[in-house]
């Protein structure tokens, strides 16, 4: 058969110069991780060619038997992993990644324009948690639900569960949520299940960022508070993009049809065996060794960076993932995640507690499991804290020098540099 390079040179070649990338960088993206050999072999297996619309021994195609086993394997793994017993917890293992995870999972408990209550975007949130302007429902869930945020500290940087209670007192919202996608710090669940008990509301957990870190043993496992846990299975959990829900036995039906036939088609049978793969390799001891090598590679990124004389909100991480205040070095997270691009470094910009600009944060989210799973150490951690300074020196280096020759210099080749440089300004 004819290979891809042959068929398609152009997307070939792509590939490769990704693959590229992926090796010859350094990887800080908090969400992002390496998966295995074995789980590459299964997303590109076979599986892909199947249509399996429906659930275990209840398809509407044929020719699901093994597709049936498979599923079986993904869905009895997941529970096995978090300690869960079948007769308490369900879980649907079809959601094709996190947003939908959390649309089926919202469609299943609420009823349209239901209010729900999760931690603000700018706060760390995650979009599909409510996320919404004054001036524009940004998310479907802000659209289809009635939304009204928590927050943190604008001065701590810790969620402020005070001010959460008071809020869901008085908007009194049926889903309160738990989780985000960069928020450096341990959740308290029992607080947000008093909360959530206090007014009625369901408890729902988010673990996207820390499902590995909760299947390692390090993080505080949600389960024993919440109604409903969603997921993503390709940041920590080091798995294939997909989506886990689990619930409670009572709402398991529901959460079953919000998934199919309410949202979605035919499961994506490939990323299901991967999955169930992933989760075979996050129940080895070694992966509990992995996720405790993340928190002591995020601890020691922090204090490397630290020494060095930058500020981390909330002064630190439980977790694997740090906020960097790049605001207080008169900077943009936009200006140093490009200058680390250029220098081969992936991160991204992130608002940051106290910021005024959504369009332009003030900070910059790392995160240490891909270069974890890479086989970095504390050691070299702090070298990777050296290399994120040195790039930020540059990054000050270049905005000083641009400004300075705005100010000095007259004439075409100013304004060319002015045009070149523009972009990095605005940034
Ligand atoms: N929930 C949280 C907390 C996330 O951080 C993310 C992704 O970043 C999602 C949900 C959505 O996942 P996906 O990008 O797979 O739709």
């Amino acid at each position: 058969e004819i290979s891809l390079a042959e068929l398609d040179p152009e997307i070939a070649s792509w590939i490769d110069a990704e693959e590229k990338r992926q090796r010859n960088g350094l990887e800080l993206i908090a969400s992002e991780n390496f998966v295995s050999r074995a789980v590459r072999t299964a997303l590109g297996s076979c599986l892909t060619n199947k249509y399996s619309e429906g659930g275990v021994g209840k398809r509407y195609y044929g020719g699901n038997e093994f597709i049936d086993k498979i599923e079986t394997i993904c869905m009895e793994r997941a529970l096995e992993l978090y300690g869960l017993d079948s007769d308490e917890w369900g879980v649907n293992v079809q959601p094709y990644s996190g947003s939908p995870a959390n649309f089926a999972a919202y469609t299943a408990l609420l009823s349209p324009h239901d209010r729900i209550m999760g931690l603000d975007l700018p706060s760390g949130g995650h979009l599909t948690h409510g996320f919404q302007t004054p001036k524009k429902k940004v998310s479907a869930t802000s659209v289809y639900f009635e939304s009204m945020p928590y927050i943190v500290s604008s001065e701590t940087g810790y969620i402020d569960y005070d001010e959460m209670e008071r809020r869901a007192k008085m908007f009194l919202p049926k889903l309160l949520i738990a989780g985000g996608s960069a928020y450096p710090r341990e959740w308290d669940y029992a607080r947000m299940r008093k909360i959530a008990d206090s007014i009625g509301a369901l408890l729902m957990v988010d673990m996207a960022h820390i499902s590995g870190l909760v299947a390692g043993d390090v993080a505080v496992s949600p389960f024993q508070y919440a109604d409903i846990v969603t997921s993503t299975t390709h940041k920590t959990l080091r798995g294939p993009r997909s989506g886990m829900i689990f619930a409670k036995k009572q709402y398991m039906d529901d959460v079953n049809a919000a998934v199919f036939p309410s949202l979605q088609g035919g499961p994506h049978n490939h990323q299901i065996a991967a999955l169930a793969i992933a989760l075979k390799e996050a129940n080895k001891p070694e992966f509990k060794e992995y996720a405790k090598a993340i928190l002591a590679n995020a601890d020691a990124l922090g204090q490397g960076l630290q020494k060095r004389g930058h500020i981390l909100a909330t002064g630190g991480t439980d977790n694997h993932l740090l906020l960097w205040n790049v605001r207080t070095l008169g900077l943009t997270g936009s200006k140093v995640e490009k200058v680390l691009e250029l220098a081969s470094m992936t991160t991204n910009k992130n608002s940051i507690p106290g910021d005024t600009s959504a369009i332009n944060p003030g900070g910059v989210r790392l995160g240490t499991p891909a270069l974890t799973s890479r086989g970095l150490n504390e050691q070299d951690f702090d070298h990777v804290a050296d290399f994120l300074h040195r790039g930020c020196q540059l990054a000050i280096e270049a905005q000083d020098s641009i400004l300075e020759s705005r100010q000095e210099e007259g004439g075409e080749a100013a304004s060319n540099k002015k045009v070149l440089m523009k972009e990095f300004l605005t940034e």
